[in-house]
């Protein structure tokens, strides 16, 4: 029989490595908590609408990538539906946003999540069709200030808190305005005007979407099509005072937290939705090469159209989601983590006592340590050497001690041996186990 394998593209998380996602995910809480954001947990399959509607029909996303199937109706009352794996987040926790009318609240909804999503894309190193996204969402109704500049300026500076308590070496900020609803439309009609003589030359993809939504012509990755891209006209000069005023004031707020960014005018991203700011947060070269061609660590942007475009009422917001696979890859290269070891290693000898040091390992459990449980297999001198890998010391159970009630202790870092008894046990061993001991 041939052996069954994760499909291409999925990957098992395997311990150690499972200790940085834990790490990487705790920081996050820990960070966004500060910024008073709460935990969103949407379902990972929706409406394939939902998709289509926000993140748009002639996105990469929508038109190649999603695992998208018929649900067959299992009751007469129930009618066949169109679902879909989430590829992204924000759609997601929008719905759900609208769904619990969470903006008769009036206040502006601060939302975190941390899940898979699911894209049909071709697998390289950071790029798979199971990955993890650990996002955040801000929005609520305009007169409770989400459209105000400093909410995207406090995200990004919530970003880079962010990466620089993980210790990502370095990252560099790329920042762009695709102006309002109104600037993308005279955009978009300047765009196709400059695309209609030199379609023609570019890739089956861009010479539709020429016709069809010319914005997502600059998300193109085709290499020979990059010289025709690179000499179409800049959103830039499309977006009115309003728009820019907006950037400027994005900026502002970033200048008086020193946090450094670029403008590329080419950020449009690949999805729909996003209005006025757009963002990436990218691997900084300089600072050492660990993703190579997928070097987009996090990306974002407003969006305050969404919520009317999958019926919803006004609710401007912006957004990000951080490809956690890719922190994994950038943090690897960078150090290496230390396998996790248990406090103690209890050992009986011979399995007469095996009962007690599973009493004991509970009792020590209880006292706030972790425990590795031997079992009456463990012979002293082989199996230490089997303990020693797995904890950071070990407390042997034999006749002598369970008689006496005084344990002996052994302490691998330093190789001491002690002799402490039962009722002291738990506190010995967080004294000697401390850092400095
Ligand atoms: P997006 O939702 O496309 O804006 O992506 C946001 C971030 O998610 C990117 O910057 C990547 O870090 C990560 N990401 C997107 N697609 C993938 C993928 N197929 N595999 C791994 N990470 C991804």
């Amino acid at each position: 029989m041939s052996i069954l394998k994760a499909v291409r593209g999925t990957r098992d998380l395997l311990p150690p490595e499972t200790d940085l996602w834990n790490r990487i995910e705790a920081t996050a809480r820990a960070v966004f908590e500060r910024y008073n954001f709460r935990e969103i947990r949407t379902p990972i399959f929706e409406d394939t609408q939902l998709f289509s509607r926000s993140v748009g029909e002639e996105t990469d996303i929508v038109s190649k990538e999603m695992y998208t199937w018929e649900d067959r109706p299992r009751a007469q009352s129930e009618k066949a539906q169109s679902l879909t794996l989430r590829p992204e987040n924000t759609a997601g926790v929008v719905r759900a946003y609208i769904e619990h009318r969470l903006g008769e609240t009036g206040q502006i909804q601060k939302l975190y999540y941390i899940g898979p999503q699911f894209r049909r894309e071709r697998p390289q190193k950071g790029r798979y069709r199971q990955f993890f996204q650990i996002g955040a969402e801000v929005l609520g109704p305009p007169s409770a200030g989400s459209e105000s500049p400093l909410r995207d300026a406090e995200v990004l500076e919530m970003l880079a808190a962010f990466l620089n308590r993980l210790g990502i070496a370095g990252w560099k900020l790329k920042l762009n305005s695709v102006g309002s609803s109104e600037d993308r439309l005279r955009y978009v009609a300047t765009l196709r005007e400059a695309l209609a003589p030199v379609a023609a030359g570019m890739c089956e993809d861009c010479r539709r979407r020429a016709a069809s939504n010319p914005l997502r012509v600059l998300d193109c990755k085709v290499p020979e099509d990059q010289p025709i891209i690179a000499g179409l006209p800049r959103i830039w000069d499309s977006l009115d005072g309003a728009s820019r005023a907006h950037f400027a004031a994005v900026c502002a707020a970033l200048d008086a937290c020193g946090i450094t960014y670029e403008q590329d005018h080419r950020l449009v991203r690949g999805l729909d939705y996003y209005t006025r700011t757009t963002f990436e947060f990218v691997e900084d070269a300089s600072a050492g090469q660990a993703l190579g061609a997928q070097n987009a660590l996090l990306g974002g942007g407003r969006y305050d159209g969404l919520s009317e475009a999958i019926g919803g009422p006004s609710a401007p917001g912006i957004g990000f989601a951080i490809g956690e696979d890719r922190l994994v890859l950038a943090l690897q290269a960078f150090s290496q983590e230390k396998p996790q070891l248990a406090d103690v290693y209890v050992a009986p000898l011979g399995d007469e006592r095996n009962p007690a040091a599973l009493a004991l390992a509970r009792h020590l459990r209880d006292g706030g340590l972790s425990v590795e449980l031997g079992d009456g297999l463990f012979r002293m001198k082989k199996s230490l050497e089997t303990a020693d890998k797995q904890a950071r010391s070990v407390v042997i159970l034999g006749e002598d001690e369970l008689a006496s009630g005084i344990l002996t202790v052994k302490h691998f870092a330093t190789g001491k041996q002690f002799k402490i008894p039962r009722e002291r046990l738990v506190e010995e061993l967080a004294v000697l186990l401390t850092p400095s001991n």
